[in-house]
């Protein structure tokens, strides 16, 4: 508080600032995060050929660790669309990868994509290709359809966090005995360039690949990618192939301009991508420069999650998606924020230019703030900070809010709750039909499924402490 640092009073303070709240409008600093929750860099697993295995393997070890990959069928393959449909209501990409696997696809890139399409629902439809072969189609019919044409790579695959030069051309590692089976170096990579990485990955070892035998990977050395990723989880952000090209798009096209006036603050998020591919509402993540200590975010009726750190306020919100309103805790702070007092002289809020210039080194300290992807694929989950190990809740389709507000809702009065059992497992009863999140300290989703039974056992992870979300009730739990 500016009022602190100078001594005033309170009380003085409150009517200085008052004053200047109720008649004028101040811009105020926004930030576009480069990746999802501020984060360092992207990384992305993609998986060819619609293999059994994916569906039986690859789906819950991701959702294992709450992570959502990219799954390019083949339509004539027949794929296991049930499952794979699953997988998409649980927040997977699932994608093309031609109608026929041909050496060269061309002509099937608008008929795979509305096979699939007609098969399967998503939020954000058909949106990225991967090619049979490796063989490069038709490029301008690639991007008639897709925002993201697939090719592969064995060597360095790293693109820049602007993306790569032709989008029909997005490379990824081949994975396995015939590319490589290194993950860790790459992903510690693009934390240092700030860039995005992706993979490629056929079958397991081992396991029932259907057609997609080529080049079996050691599911094994899968998990290890999702540890390592979880475990540096403030600067890594795991996401499908086409959310993390939206992203890019969108943060490179938005504008974020964000006002103060009369204790609120107002963000206008606005981009002008127009196509027939996507609607370019994938949520960005933004932050505010801002003294308020318990704010609110919404976003029309919706209230976004919000975190707290660092002088700023982390919050996720769709582009072109209304204006968001972030409002303080009503009292315990003046109305006013830091730059009110820079008054007319303060800069203009930032534009996108600004926030692609969004650098690990000037966002060290707010990098613990993180996010990801819900189970509908909707808002990322803000997360909080390391100091404060309680995280906020999902913002999944029911209402979110604080977790603090969560918490203090007594369990007693709905049957449902959580436990650890003796043999370490996360247990959830009563909670049929609700929706089960399980959140670790990081407040990263570690486990996303829906209540069954009476008594249910819903994740087995390392020791720490869990927040346990049920419907829009929580409960901490700690594995020991
Ligand atoms: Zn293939």
């Amino acid at each position: 508080m500016v009022y602190k640092k100078f001594s005033l009073s309170p009380a003085l303070a409150i009517g200085a600032f008052g004053l200047f709240a109720a008649t004028s409008v101040f811009a105020q600093d926004v930030e576009i995060g480069t990746w999802a929750g501020f984060r360092k860099a992207a990384v992305s697993f993609t998986f060819d050929d619609g293999a059994p295995s994916h569906v039986s393997d690859a789906g819950p070890l991701f959702d294992k660790y709450g992570y959502k990959a990219t799954f390019n069928l083949v339509v004539n393959w027949n794929p296991d669309w049930s499952g794979f449909g699953n997988m998409a209501k649980n927040g997977h990409e699932i994608a093309s990868h031609s109608n026929t696997h041909p050496q060269n696809m061309s002509g099937e890139e608008a008929s795979s994509k509305s096979s699939i399409a007609s098969k399967i629902q998503q939020k954000y439809g058909v949106i990225t290709l991967a090619y049979p072969n490796c063989n490069v189609p038709n490029a301008q019919e690639v991007l008639k359809n897709y925002i993201v044409g697939r090719i592969c790579n064995s060597g360095n695959s790293q693109v820049g966090k602007d993306g790569p030069s032709n989008w029909a051309q997005v490379p990824a590692i081949m994975t396995g005995p015939n590319g490589s089976n290194d993950f860790k170096g790459p992903m510690g990579s693009v934390v240092q360039s700030n860039g995005w990485v992706s993979f490629l990955t056929h079958g397991f070892s081992g396991k029932n690949n259907g057609n997609a035998t080529y080049s079996p990977t050691d599911i094994g050395l899968i998990e290890d990618a999702l540890k390592y990723a979880q475990q540096n989880d403030k600067d890594i952000w795991v996401a499908p192939m086409g959310h993390v090209a939206m992203y890019i798009k969108e943060r490179k096209s938005s504008k974020a301009e964000a006002s103060s006036s009369g204790g609120s603050i107002t963000v206008k998020l606005t981009h002008s991508i127009a196509d027939n591919i996507s609607k370019y509402d994938y949520p960005l993540s933004l932050r505010v420069k801002s003294d308020m200590a318990k704010p609110t975010v919404k976003q029309g009726d919706a209230t976004l999650e919000s975190k707290v750190d660092g002088g700023y306020i982390y919050f996720d919100a769709v582009p072109n998606g209304g204006d968001i309103v972030i409002s303080g805790d009503g009292g315990s702070t003046p109305p006013t924020e830091s730059s009110s007092s820079a008054g007319p002289t303060s800069a203009a809020s930032s534009s996108s230019d600004q926030g692609q210039k969004v650098s690990s080194s000037s966002h060290h300290h707010g990098s613990h703030h993180g996010s990801s992807s819900s189970s509908n694929g909707t808002n990322p989950v803000a997360s909080s900070s390391s100091q404060n190990p309680n995280p906020v809740a999902g913002s999944s389709s029911s209402s979110p809010e604080q977790f603090a507000a969560l918490e203090a809702r007594a369990f007693d009065a709905n049957p449902a709750s959580a436990y650890v059992d003796a043999a370490g497992y996360i247990t959830v009863i009563n909670a049929q039909g609700q929706n089960i999140t399980v959140f670790n300290s990081l407040g990263h989703v570690v486990r996303t499924t829906k209540g069954i039974g009476c008594l249910q056992k819903v994740y087995s992870g390392a020791k720490g402490v869990y927040i346990v979300r049920i419907g829009n009730k929580a409960k901490t739990v700690s594995i020991k």
